[in-house]
C-alpha cells in the first residue's frame, strides 16, 4: 500500500532514500524506516512522519552506498515502531520491507515458530524474512533463490525489497499485486513503489510485473526471473514524469494545486480525441474494441471511491447518448458476489493509480468470464492497465493529494468522450446535438477556469461553515453523483461528516436530521429536473436548515431561498458535473485548512489503495 525505496550505487544512499520517502509521502503513512548496508547491517525505525525518522537518526551512522526505507499504512498490526519495516530475520543478517499483504502468514507464522522462530512485530510481513532466512539455511542456497522459493509459498500481495549482510553489493526485489518499478542510471540502480522518488535521477524505467523477481547488483546488468525461475529480458521504458509536475509549484498543498490545475488537466484528457474541426471523437486506445461495445448488452463499471462516482456519472451519459444499459458496481462487492457475466459483456474498470486491489480482482473475474474489460486509468504502465485488454488514460497528470480532483474530472472528461463516441458510431443522436455537445466540452476547460475565479467567495462560506460537525449534499440526475463526490471530499479531508444523497430521496430518511445546525448542500443547475430541487430546497428551508446552493449564472430563484449561491456559468445537462465539481472541492479544501487538517495526506488514507 505505501513506500517502498532502494538504492545501489557510488552515492550515500541515505540523502537519496529519505528525498525518496519524502515524495512518496502523498500516500499515506503511520511510520517510516531505513536500512543502510556496508559492513554492517543496519535499521532505523520509527512510528510518525519520515522527518521523525530524520529526527531519531541523527548523530546514528547512517553511511553506506546500498540501502532501502519504506513508509508503512498498518494492515496487521498497530501503527508503531516495533511494526514498522525493514524487519530482520532472526539472526539480523536480512532485512525486508514490504508493501501488501501476506495472506496466509498464520499458518506459516506457527510453522516457524514451530522451527523455533521469534517473532518481535504483529505484522504480516514478519514471516516473510523469517522464512527466506529459514531456506537459506536448510537448503544451503542464496538469498535470491530462497526468496524465489520463499514466494512461492506466499499467497497474497506484496511488493518487497530485501538486502542481505551475506551480500553487499545485491538488491533483490520483487512483487505481486503491488507495484514496482526500478530505474536504471549510470551505475547505480533505484527501486521504488511509484516513479516519483526516481524521476529527478533516470528516466530509463523498468516495471516488474506481477511474480518477477529482480536481482540487482552493482556493476551488473539488471536480472529479471520469474518466482518459477523463468528468466525474462527487462524491457525499459522511458518515463515522460516531469520533476515540475510533483513538486507544489508555489501552492500551499498539492491539493489546492491540483484543483486549479484541472482547466489543463481536462484540456489534456480530451487532446487530440475531440476534434472539433472534424465533428469527432476518436479514442485510440480502444479502437479495436469499438465494434465489441457497440454490440455489448451491457456495460458494467467497476470502481472504488471516487471513481466510482465517475462511473455513475458515466452510467447517466452512455445511457443518455449511446443508449447502451450501464451498470456501475463497487469492485469490492463485485468481486465477491458471484456476478452474472459473459463474452457480451462489457466491463469498463476505473482507477486514478491503476493499482486499486478491489478493482484489479474485479478485472481478473471479469476476464476468467469471458467479457471484455476496458480500463480508464490515470498512470501509465500501472497494474490495470496492463490486466486490461484495451483501455484510455485520463492523462491528468500525477495526482499527490489524497483526495482525488483532477482525476475526477479528467475521468468524467474521458466517460464523456466514450458516450460521445459511441453515440457517433451507433447514430444515436441527431447530428446538431452531437456537435453542440462537442462545442460545449470544448468549452469546459475556459469555464472552469472561470469558476476558480471564486476562490476567495468560497472561503468565506466556509469560514461560516468550518465547525460544524454534519453536513448534507443534494442532487437530481448528474447532480447526484456530484453531491455523492462532494460529501466524500469533506468528509476525507476535513473529517466532517457528509452524506451525499439523491435530493428526493431526503424525505425517506435525511430530512429527518434537519435543523437550523444542518447545512446542505444543493447542486441545484438549471437543467434537468431543476423545479422539483426547487421544491426540495424548499423543504429544507421550512426546517431551518442552512442552504449553500451551486446555481447556474443568472438564477434568481434559488437565490431567494438559498443562504449562499455558487454562480457557475451555464452548460449542456451532462456536462454539469464536470463544473459543479470544481467549487465543492474548494470548499471542502477551504473548511480542511482552516480546521488545521492534514489536507494532502488525511489520515487514515492511502493515494492506492492496494490492499483489499
Ligand atoms: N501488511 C504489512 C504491514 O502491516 C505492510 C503494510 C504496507 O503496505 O505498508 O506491516
Amino acid at each position: 500500500m505505501c513506500g517502498i525505496v532502494a538504492y545501489i550505487g557510488p552515492r550515500e544512499a541515505y540523502p537519496i532514500l529519505i528525498k525518496g520517502l519524502h515524495r512518496l509521502e502523498y500516500r499515506g503513512y503511520d511510520s517510516a524506516g531505513i536500512c543502510l548496508l556496508n559492513d554492517d547491517i543496519r535499521v532505523f525505525k520509527c512510528k510518525g512522519k519520515v522527518s521523525d525518522l530524520e529526527a531519531f537518526v541523527e548523530g546514528k551512522n547512517i553511511s553506506g552506498n546500498i540501502g532501502m526505507a519504506h513508509t508503512r499504512w498498518a494492515t496487521h498490526g498497530e501503527p508503531n515502531t516495533i511494526n514498522a519495516h525493514p524487519h530482520f530475520s532472526q539472526n539480523r543478517t536480512i532485512a525486508l520491507i514490504h508493501n501488501g499483504i501476506i495472506e496466509n502468514y498464520a499458518v506459516l507464522r506457527s510453522e516457524l515458530k514451530n522451527r523455533g522462530y521469534q517473532f518481535t512485530s504483529d505484522t504480516d510481513t514478519e514471516v516473510l524474512v523469517h522464512l527466506i532466512e529459514d531456506i537459506m539455511i536448510s537448503e544451503q542456497v542464496a538469498v535470491e533463490e530462497a526468496v524465489r522459493v520463499a514466494l512461492n509459498q506466499v499467497i497474497g500481495a506484496y511488493a518487497i525489497v530485501i538486502l542481505a549482510k551475506e551480500f553487499p553489493d545485491k538488491i533483490i526485489a520483487a512483487r505481486k499485486g503491488s507495484p514496482m518499478v526500478i530505474g536504471i542510471g549510470k551505475g547505480e540502480f533505484f527501486v521504488a513503489s511509484d516513479a516519483t522518488p526516481l524521476i529527478e535521477y533516470t528516466n530509463n524505467v523498468v516495471y516488474l510485473n506481477d511474480e518477477e523477481i529482480a536481482i540487482i547488483e552493482r556493476g551488473k546488468e539488471l536480472k529479471i526471473k520469474t518466482i518459477k525461475n523463468q528468466s525474462h529480458s527487462p524491457y525499459i521504458q522511458k518515463l515522460s514524469m516531469s520533476l515540475n509536475e510533483i513538486e507544489k509549484g508555489g501552492f500551499e498543498h498539492f491539493m489546492l494545486k491540483e484543483i486549479y490545475e484541472q482547466p489543463r488537466s481536462i484540456f489534456d484528457s480530451m487532446r487530440g480525441r475531440l476534434h472539433i474541426d472534424q465533428g469527432i471523437v476518436t479514442l485510440g486506445g480502444i479502437r479495436d474494441y469499438e465494434q465489441k461495445i457497440l454490440n455489448a448488452k451491457r456495460i458494467i463499471i467497476v470502481a472504488c471511491g471516487t471513481s466510482w462516482h465517475a462511473g455513475l456519472v458515466g452510467e447517466y451519459l452512455i445511457e443518455d447518448l449511446a443508449r447502451i444499459p450501464v451498470e456501475v458496481e463497487y469492485s469490492s462487492e463485485f468481486r465477491y458476489r458471484n456476478p452474472i457475466l459473459n463474452e457480451d459483456d462489457v466491463v469498463i474498470a476505473i482507477s486514478q493509480s491503476g493499482e486499486t486491489a478491489d478493482t484489479l480482482a474485479a478485472i481478473d473475474l471479469a476476464k476468467t468470464k469471458g467479457a471484455t474489460v476496458l480500463g480508464i486509468c490515470n498512470v501509465v504502465g500501472s497494474s490495470i492497465a496492463r490486466a486490461t485488454h484495451a483501455g484510455v488514460y485520463t492523462h491528468a497528470g500525477p495526482e499527490i493529494g489524497v483526495a482525488s480532483t483532477k482525476a475526477f474530472t479528467a475521468q468524467v472528461a474521458v466517460l464523456t468522450l466514450l458516450g460521445l463516441l459511441l453515440a457517433q458510431k451507433k447514430g444515436t443522436l441527431p447530428n446538431s446535438e452531437f456537435h453542440k455537445l462537442l462545442l460545449e466540452l470544448d468549452s469546459i476547460p475556459a469555464k472552469v477556469e472561470q469558476i476558480l475565479l471564486l476562490n476567495e467567495k468560497i472561503r468565506d462560506i466556509a469560514t461560516i461553515y468550518k465547525d460544524v460537525k454534519n453536513s448534507l449534499y443534494l442532487g437530481r440526475g448528474y447532480n447526484f453523483p456530484v453531491a455523492l463526490e462532494g460529501a466524500l471530499k469533506l468528509k476525507e479531508i476535513s473529517y466532517v461528516h457528509a452524506e451525499g444523497y439523491p435530493a428526493a430521496e431526503m424525505k425517506h430518511g435525511p430530512i429527518a436530521l434537519i435543523d437550523e445546525h444542518m447545512p446542505v448542500v444543493f447542486i441545484a443547475t438549471r437543467r434537468g429536473i431543476y423545479e422539483k430541487v426547487i421544491s426540495n430546497i424548499e423543504e429544507v428551508k421550512a426546517r431551518k436548515g442552512k442552504i449553500i446552493a451551486i446555481v447556474t449564472e443568472g438564477d434568481e430563484s434559488v437565490k431567494n431561498l438559498a443562504d449562499h449561491c455558487i454562480e457557475i456559468p451555464d452548460t449542456e445537462e451532462m456536462l454539469i458535473p464536470l463544473l459543479a465539481t470544481i467549487p465543492l472541492q474548494l470548499l471542502s479544501y477551504h473548511i480542511a485548512v482552516m480546521r488545521n487538517c492534514n489536507v494532502d495526506q488525511p489520515r487514515n488514507l492511502a493515494k492506492s489503495v492496494t490492499v483489499e
